[in-house]
């Protein structure tokens, strides 16, 4: 990165603009460039002025604090082969005279061989991307991320009147640098620094709370949302199958098992009956596999203009890459990509999207885990099942017997009730048929009536709501049978 940037200042380039919040990235990137290229460095910013930079320190002040014409006229009458580096020159653009003096520049500069490089938090007015060159730095590699949570954890116990520890093994270091991708070096400091001084210790214990920072700071973006994933494989009931093949690849991802010559996994399609765990499965693979987790909202995808559809899905795409390691979820993928298969009446808007997509799952080189997740098969195109797409395509079924009844255990416990204290085989039979989610709100209910009745929940309240209950199994028996006979060749049983 460094060798290609110093190789645009080489070559005489005059203006360079850098879009970035990662400022004291691009700080560095170009100090280590002046030093290099022993080249004078000089810096810019309304609160400082021109000050000439000596090593890591700022020397004297060429242009005081202020307005940016001053020193941008300096530039220009003292022609020096020098470097000039401006923080947030963007705003002042619209300014008549900055605007006219940075175009001479292009020419004054190309006779001295000064180069002058904008780095600017927000987007650059068109006007000014306009006769600049753009330069990308990038998000910081996983070793620029380790020195960063070194350096972090060496300041804070340096300054520490407390003692500070660490015994974060090799293996969970990688886990945590993986988990940080996607942030500056900057948030990486504010990061680690807030996981460290919560317990006075850098351990495998921060690893959650690190990704639930990360996950605050990237916030929501467009059709991606990111989701708190705060529960674990014991909130699964049943599903045994698809549960044994997720613990087999949670280690998928790591250097150790690229090492081992295995493939990062690169993710499932969850097809079933509504209400049988598929989101939650996807909450779950999150947070046992320490990743945050996007999702992607099919929905949200498509927009009053057709260009900005697909601009939508490249973007999202770039931003899951970009915070990769992430596991994305696409929920009820036949939703956004339903008129693909047959002849659209989009003009052709969800086939070019669809395509897209299934290009990317094939392309992209980012450790990110799909979950698609599906509820009418016979919406979905043919293509997205085909071998090699995903890992594995999983049918979810009506929960067994023996299901339901870990369902209803994780449900009482959930709710503070002791599940050894029911007749959790009784309920279950009496069940047949429910779906996850009609099993809990069978709970839920349950607990209504013994609250209105001043009792303790007992069996029979359970059973109440049960008898009550039309399950979904009942009303649309048709469409879950169709379900079930299309996936018993195609897909493997996630129970
Ligand atoms: P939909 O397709 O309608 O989105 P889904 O298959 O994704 O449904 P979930 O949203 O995961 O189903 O299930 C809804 C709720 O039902 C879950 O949040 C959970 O509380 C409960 N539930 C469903 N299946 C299970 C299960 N196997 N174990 C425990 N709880 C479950």
């Amino acid at each position: 990165m460094a060798d290609n940037f110093q190789l645009l200042i080489r070559s005489g380039n005059p203006i360079i603009a850098i879009e970035s919040t990662d400022e004291s990235r691009v700080v560095d990137l170009v100090r280590t460039a002046a030093a290099e290229l022993a080249r004078p460095l000089f810096e810019w910013s309304m609160t400082n002025g021109l000050r000439e930079m000596g090593g890591d320190e700022p020397g004297r002040t060429v242009v005081p604090a202020g307005k940016v014409s001053p020193a941008l006229l300096h530039i220009r009458d003292v022609r020096q082969c020098a470097i000039y580096l401006f923080k947030d020159l963007g705003p002042h653009c619209k300014d008549a005279l900055v605007h006219r003096t940075l175009r001479d520049l292009i020419e004054t500069c190309g006779q001295s061989q000064a180069t002058i490089i904008l780095v600017d938090a927000l987007p650059l007015p068109d006007e000014i991307k306009r006769f600049t060159l753009r330069y990308e730095i990038g998000w910081p590699t996983l070793e620029e991320l380790e020195d960063a949570v070194r350096e972090t954890f060496k300041r804070i116990r340096d300054k520490s009147a407390i003692k500070i520890t660490s015994s974060i093994t090799k293996r969970e270091m990688e886990q945590l640098v993986q988990a940080l991708r996607g942030l500056s070096c900057h948030d990486v400091e504010r990061v680690v620094a807030s996981a460290v001084y919560d317990d006075f210790a850098l351990n495998a214990n921060d690893l959650p709370r690190i990704i639930e920072a990360k996950r605050t700071l990237l916030g929501s973006t467009g059709c991606l949302e990111s989701i708190a994933a705060d529960v674990n494989s014991d909130d699964i009931g049943g599903l045994d199958n698809l549960k044994a093949w997720l613990a087999q690849r949670r280690g998928g991802f790591t250097r150790h098992a690229r090492e081992f010559g295995i493939d990062s996994p690169r993710g499932i399609l969850m097809l079933g009956v509504p209400g049988c765990g598929k989101s939650l499965c996807a909450k779950v693979v999150a947070a046992d596999w320490c990743m945050p987790l996007l999702r992607l909202d099919p929905g949200m995808l498509f927009q009053k203009f057709i260009g900005e559809s697909e601009s939508q899905l490249r973007q999202a795409l770039a931003q899951a890459e970009a915070m990769a390691p992430v596991v994305l979820w696409i929920d009820e993928i036949e939703k956004a990509f339903a008129s693909a298969t047959a002849s659209s009446a989009d003009g052709g808007l969800s086939k070019r999207m669809f395509g897209t997509l299934l290009s990317w799952m094939q392309d992209h080189r980012q450790p990110i885990f799909i979950i698609a997740t599906a509820n009418d098969i016979s919406a979905l195109p043919p293509e997205l099942m085909r071998k090699g797409r995903f890992d594995e395509i999983f049918f979810i079924d009506l929960p067994s017997v023996a299901a339901r009844e870990g369902i209803l255990a994780i449900h009482l416990r959930r709710r503070k009730r002791d599940p050894k204290q029911f007749d959790l085989r009784a309920l279950a039979q009496a069940a047949d048929g429910f779906t996850g989610s009609e099993l809990e709100q069978a709970v839920v209910s349950g607990l209504f009536a013994a609250f209105n009745q001043k009792t303790e929940l007992a069996d029979r309240h359970i059973l109440d709501e049960i008898a009550k209950t039309r399950p979904l199994a009942v009303v649309m028996a048709e469409r879950i049978d169709e379900l079930r006979q299309w996936s018993q060749n195609r897909c493997v049983m996630a129970d």
